[in-house]
């Protein structure tokens, strides 16, 4: 059984980290959501709101599991027996941070091997503060999310 776990806060889930899901559950048995429970960012999103969000948004792609983590990345891959992670690569702006983060974890656990993948260019602009900021001011945002998400925003912000 090869895992891999995709991390990230998803507030909300968007059709970037879709795609992203659905390319690297094809190159793997499972992919492990590991959605961050870290309420010093102040989320728009609880955590069992975005794990439902990601859940119904990923109906599709059978072999995905949803789970929260608090702690270290590497720490939770262990506990799943993951052998990588996974992480989006949008524009070169994203490459030295990740790059950062990608080195720091082979120091704390060299046996899970990062992944970094490019979305569809449609969804290379995409972020989930954008979603935010654009459904906020009634904007349309249907080309962008799940359809689940869309009507999460709009009750959120009515
Ligand atoms: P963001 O607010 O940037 O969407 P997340 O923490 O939710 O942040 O992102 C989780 C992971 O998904 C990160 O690896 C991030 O680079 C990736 N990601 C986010 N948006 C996209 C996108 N549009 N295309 C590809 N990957 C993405």
């Amino acid at each position: 059984m090869k895992k891999v776990i995709y991390p990230g806060t998803f507030d909300p889930i968007h059709n970037g980290h879709v795609d992203i899901a659905t390319r690297a559950s094809r190159l793997f048995d499972v992919l492990i959501f590991a959605v961050a429970d870290n309420p010093n960012k102040e989320p728009l999103f609880t955590v069992e709101e975005r794990m439902d969000l990601i859940r119904r948004s990923t109906q599709h792609i059978p072999n995905v599991q949803v789970k929260s983590t608090r702690g270290l990345v590497v720490d939770f891959a262990r506990e799943e027996t993951a052998i990588a992670l996974i992480r989006g690569l949008r524009h070169v702006s994203d490459f030295e941070f990740e790059f950062q983060m990608a080195m720091m974890n082979y120091h704390l656990n060299p046996s899970i091997t990062t992944i970094l993948m490019m979305p569809d260019e449609k969804y290379i602009h995409l972020n989930s503060t954008v979603v935010k900021d654009v459904a906020k001011l009634k904007g349309d945002v249907s080309d962008y999310v799940p359809t689940v998400v869309l009507e999460y925003l709009k009750s959120k912000f009515e």
